[in-house]
């Protein structure tokens, strides 16, 4: 069995330790055998049957980093109606296959998928893991569990909730019971369960639409057939609600008051917060058009969030980078490794922290914290090797051409071989007829349209005349 020496580096293997010079990381298989002084592990690789050495000098050897929530069945969404309806199961089976290449190279050696349409990350998951398809490892959530008042029915309560939705719904104890028995069976990971909605799906819905006895149900089952759970909580009462239910980590948490951090501190509950679908529309939702209603709710959100999230890091909760990839303000490949800088800026998280909570802490909702998210011997090889310094700046995590080397599982990711951005069909997007919300009246005609009818030009020269 080969391996890879990878020489001369500065070591952040991400237990917190302080970062090393002149260590040297030895790879057998798909294992890190040794890591240690360069010249003990340059020894060590003489032991090995052939290895190949990667020059790491001046360069920061880390683990790769894991996405805490990415959505891979989505498909750069920019409406529910895209989420739930228009591409066909097949269509988007392939294109997350795809999209699974774009995560992986953006450094992120593995992820977790908190909420699919269909059955569709458990597929891409096994696919990775057969070798049937290139993307990172994966956990795997199915269909949210939903009830008529949470983010997984966004339709009308007259019209039947598709089957092609992200959530099933399940108004009642025994069907959302039922529903996760099925899920587990169908081999998910991850049972996920909306517990309220967000400012799209209406502001009375942040109260928090599911109670703790369904939770404690849903967790109980979940528990029971060796699996997780998680949740979908931005009011404070869900996510008190499910934390009390024994919930393994929840997502959002940005409304939580403190009576429910101090549900929080009492019960330790890991927190992916996931500024970046928040920060990100903020960034650039004004120049797309997005709507003063979105970005006015957003700014108020990432206020209450960050204080909810400095709040619980400086009890020692443990925070987790996850940044909701798949949603439209966040495609696939591109901002994974911002949510570690969004942790600092609006955290308070120091950069080793903010590391920590993308690779060490992250590992956990896998259920892979022995195996992934720090560099140490007897780990699985899931190395960066990065040009630059994190620590001094988190950002040069998000420069692709600053990621040298990108190895999962011991093996190095081709970074360089052209895979496809796809074109997008009219079938894929919302059957929208113009983006702007006004109305074409005859005073905005006259003044935006480029060709007039007759009548107007001769209404014009009638005026230009007077
Ligand atoms: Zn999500």
């Amino acid at each position: 069995m080969g391996g890879y020496l990878i020489a001369g580096g500065r070591l952040l293997d991400a237990t917190g330790a302080s970062p090393q010079d002149g260590v040297s990381v030895l790879v057998e298989g798909n294992r890190i055998r040794k890591i240690g002084p360069d010249r003990e592990v340059a020894a060590a690789a003489e032991t090995l049957g052939g290895y190949r050495t990667i020059d790491a000098s001046g360069r920061t050897v880390m683990p790769g980093m894991i996405d805490a929530h990415c959505h891979i069945s989505y498909g750069d969404i920019l409406s529910f109606e895209e989420l739930d309806l228009y591409a066909g199961v097949e269509y988007r089976t392939l294109r997350a296959a795809n999209n699974a290449r774009k995560v992986l190279r953006a450094g992120v050696t593995a992820f977790s998928d908190p909420g699919s349409t269909w059955n569709i990350s458990v597929a891409v998951r096994d696919a990775i893991n057969a070798g049937l398809i290139e993307g990172p490892r994966m956990a795997s959530a199915g269909r949210y569990i939903t009830t008529f008042n949470a983010i997984g029915s966004p339709w009308p309560s007259w019209m039947e909730h598709p089957k092609s939705s992200f959530a099933v719904l399940c108004n009642t104890r025994e069907e959302m019971v039922t529903e996760a028995r099925r899920e587990i069976k169908d081999g998910v990971d991850i049972v996920k369960v909306a517990g309220d909605g967000d400012v799209l799906t209406g502001e009375a819905e942040l109260a928090g639409s599911i109670g703790l006895d369904d939770l404690q149900a849903i967790a109980e089952v979940t528990h029971r057939l060796g699996k997780v759970c998680t949740i979908h909580a931005r009011s404070g009462r869900a996510a008190a609600d499910a934390i009390r239910a024994g919930f393994d980590w929840i997502i959002h948490g940005s409304y939580m008051s403190e009576d429910d951090l101090d549900v929080l501190f009492r019960n330790p509950t890991p927190l992916i917060p996931t500024f970046s679908l928040l920060a990100n529309t903020l960034e650039w939702g004004p120049d797309l058009g997005c709507s003063d209603f979105i970005l006015d709710a957003y700014k108020d959100e990432v206020e209450r969030l960050a204080t909810v999230v400095s709040r619980a890091h400086a009890e020692g909760i443990a925070i987790i980078a996850g940044t909701d990839s798949g949603q439209g303000s966040v495609p696939y490949g591109e901002w994974h490794a911002r949510e570690m800088e969004h942790l600092m800026t609006y955290g308070g998280l120091s950069a080793m922290e903010a590391i920590r909570a993308g690779t060490a802490n992250a590992a956990l909702t896998l259920g892979m914290e022995d195996e992934i998210g720090t560099l140490e011997e007897g780990k699985l090889a899931d190395i960066l090797v990065v040009d630059g310094d994190p620590l001094a700046d988190i950002a040069v995590l998000q420069d692709r051409e600053r990621l040298a080397v990108v190895m999962k599982d011991g093996a190095v990711v081709d970074t360089e071989a052209p895979i496809p951005e796809p074109a997008r069909y009219n079938w894929e997007k919302p059957m929208l007829y113009w983006e702007d919300s006004r109305m074409p009246t005859q005073s905005f005609v006259r003044e935006h349209a480029t060709s007039k009818p007759r009548w107007m030009q001769q209404e014009r020269r009638l005026d230009a005349a007077e």
